[in-house]
């Protein structure tokens, strides 16, 4: 991969905003360079610009180095500045499956960039050859959602690897749902594809979607871009210090996925026996997928009923479907009985 070739020229010649606190090395005794208030310590202090400290402790749960991290306010973060980096507006587009998760659309528009969907098969597989082959020279990126949102599967690892090794632009793999799913995450490959991202969340398995912190993982090269043009204090303190105390919980994290990989298993055996479902899709996910006679009305009578799930009944590939995300036992207790009331 020639990254200097894929990166929009305006971002290579860019002279990133250089903050107080990048500029000095060695001991402070005090800090009169950043124009903070010396009063209400410690929050008129700005953050750490880079989160050193929460990329060393995130890189030995995830066994990668620091540099190859990137925080965001959330993976929507990363993905956003992915297009910024490297699809010149108005002439380059990027390639992804289709249904998907929507904020590769929403970035894309943001950004004035094309989007060539290509759709999954009726089991929501896709062939690395038609995705390829809806590339051209201005094929920057390539998204993949793995397990993919809505329709909660993980995707054929060796067409994601084909995919890797045959396209000459970067490959973004999506693993907001990794941790419940029975596959491994592609970050073992790291070291070995220098065009791979892989995108992680602390929204979902570890229950912190509140503090808005999501991770890019990718070779120094490309981490180095995105620090180039975020926003230099784009994870505030609170974040950065909630995160080193609720990184602590990995045990409570994975007891959490135990329960809700048995609540889905339960969930799964009892809404296909619902005279109404039509099919419960396969998930690898935290949610479910729900093809139903109906969906819309069902949705709206949850709805009045206080349960709030999401209509996927308009998605390609989705119709008559809703996603419902796996609660805690006794929220999906209530889910099945109000949905039997309907019987
Ligand atoms: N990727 C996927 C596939 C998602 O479903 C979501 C959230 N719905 C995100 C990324 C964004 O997560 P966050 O910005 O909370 O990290």
């Amino acid at each position: 991969m020639n990254i200097e070739k894929l990166i929009r020229t305006n971002i290579k010649n860019l002279k990133p905003y250089s903050s107080a606190r990048n500029e000095y090395t060695g001991e402070a005794m005090m800090f009169l360079d950043a124009n903070e208030n010396p009063f209400n310590e410690p929050y008129n202090r700005y953050p750490d610009p880079l989160q050193r400290e929460v990329k060393e402790k995130i890189a030995v749960i995830k066994g990668c180095e620091p540099s190859q991290i990137f925080l965001g306010n959330g993976s929507d973060e990363p993905i956003d500045l992915l297009f910024r980096a490297f699809c010149e507006p108005k002439q380059d587009n990027i390639v992804t499956i289709d249904p998907t998760y929507g904020m590769y659309q929403v970035a894309a528009d943001i950004n004035d960039t094309e989007v060539r969907k290509v759709k999954l098969d009726e089991s929501y597989h896709f062939s690395a050859e038609e995705l390829l082959k809806a590339a051209d020279n201005n094929t920057k990126l390539i998204f993949i959602c793995s397990p993919n949102n809505p329709t909660g599967n993980l995707l054929d690892k060796n067409e994601v690897i084909k995919l890797i090794e045959v396209f000459s632009g970067i490959v973004i793999i999506d693993e907001a749902y990794i941790d419940f799913a029975p596959d491994a995450s592609m970050l073992p490959e790291l070291n070995k594809y220098e065009n791979l991202v892989i995108l992680q969340t602390f929204s979902k398995a570890w229950g912190m979607a509140g503090i808005r912190l999501g991770m890019a993982f990718a070779n120094s090269e490309i981490i180095k871009i995105l620090n180039k043009i975020k926003y230099p204090y784009n994870i505030n303190m609170l974040t950065q210090q909630k995160a080193l105390e609720l990184l602590l919980q990995e045990q409570e994290k994975k007891e959490w996925v135990e329960i809700l990989l048995t609540e889905r298993k339960k969930l799964e055996n009892t809404l296909k026996d619902l005279a109404f479902v039509q099919k419960v899709y396969p998930s690898d996910a935290n949610f479910v997928l729900v093809k139903m006679h109906d969906a819309r009305g069902i949705y709206d009578y949850l709805v009045e009923n206080g349960i709030i799930v999401r209509d996927r009944s308009k998605v390609v590939l989705c119709n008559d479907s809703l996603r419902i995300t796996v609660g805690k036992p006794e929220e999906n207790e209530i889910l099945i009985e109000k949905l039997k009331e309907l019987i």
